[in-house]
């Protein structure tokens, strides 16, 4: 359900019906609790549709959504609108390319928020070209302007973000892009948990591999979403990767694959980490 807009920005209608779409599966896939996340689609450069405050988000019906400007006006509707849209707005003001917000509640995500541990390691190849690195904006009173003051940073660079002890919060050019990233970001973490903490090991892509999935989704259109952390590079003044971050291990000059020996030592950093961060 994505549409190529004439003007860039879907119908009242079309917006309204992606919106209650994203709001069904999100409760649908346990992404929120009782009345918990809000969605957010743009119709105009300066107007957007939004969700209520105190309603299940897998249950909405068409007249309780509300259409407000991008001051926080309410525009119409006579549903109250969440406090979390602040933002939201927040979001289009530093990036007016965004034209949906999605936020939710991910049980792995949400925990890797608390833990205080970005998704930022490159371990899946669809995690580096669809959403790249997930940042953690740091913990913010709800409710209050440091909460759009903590995200404000990533929206440009990033196509999501982690809300410290809080959530996670996607944006795109869609809501179904919107809520897409939201499931990948759910799903990286997932995996991120299964590998880090269950299995206890994960071989990290090489710096070439990231610079060449990384290439693949700027061809695709997507300029956003940084650089997850590569198999670190023991010689980064001479490394040919120049976006490569350092460390010791690095085998990009390499084959490129992880040795028996690399993936034991791999293992052996990560159960370290692993346990001096409690996690
Ligand atoms: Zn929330």
């Amino acid at each position: 359900m994505s549409y190529q807009f004439e003007d860039g920005y879907p119908s009242d209608l079309e917006a309204k019906r992606e919106i209650l779409e994203v709001g069904r599966r999100m409760y649908a896939k346990n992404f929120v609790a009782s009345n918990d996340g809000n969605i957010s689609y743009k119709v105009s450069d300066t107007t957007l549709w939004c969700t209520p405050t105190g309603v299940s988000k897998g249950y909405m019906t068409d007249e309780m959504l509300v259409l407000m400007d991008l001051d926080g006006n309410v525009l119409r509707g006579s549903w109250k609108p969440s406090s979390e849209m602040k933002m939201h707005l927040r979001v289009y003001k530093e990036n007016p390319s965004v034209k949906a917000v999605v936020h939710a509640h991910p049980p792995v995500s949400t925990s890797f928020a608390i833990a205080g541990i970005p998704l930022n390691r490159a371990i899946l190849t669809e995690a580096v070209m669809g959403i790249g690195e997930i940042p953690i904006a740091p913990y913010a009173m709800p409710g209050t302007q440091e909460v759009p003051d903590s995200i404000a940073p990533f929206v440009k660079t990033h196509n999501g973000c982690l809300l410290a002890n809080h959530g996670a919060l996607t944006w795109g050019s869609s809501c179904m892009e919107a809520w897409m990233r939201m499931e990948s970001v759910e799903y990286y973490a997932t995996v991120s948990m299964y590998t880090g903490n269950i299995i206890g090991q994960a071989n990290e892509l090489t710096c070439e591999q990231v610079d060449r999935l990384i290439e693949r989704r700027t061809n695709s259109g997507i300029t956003t979403g940084g650089r997850p952390t590569c198999r670190d590079c023991s010689d980064k003044d001479t490394c040919q990767f120049s976006t490569c971050k350092g460390g010791s291990g690095c085998s990009c000059h390499g084959s490129g694959q992880a040795g028996a020996d690399d993936a034991a030592l791999i293992a052996q950093i990560v159960r370290n980490v692993i346990r001096e961060q409690g996690f």
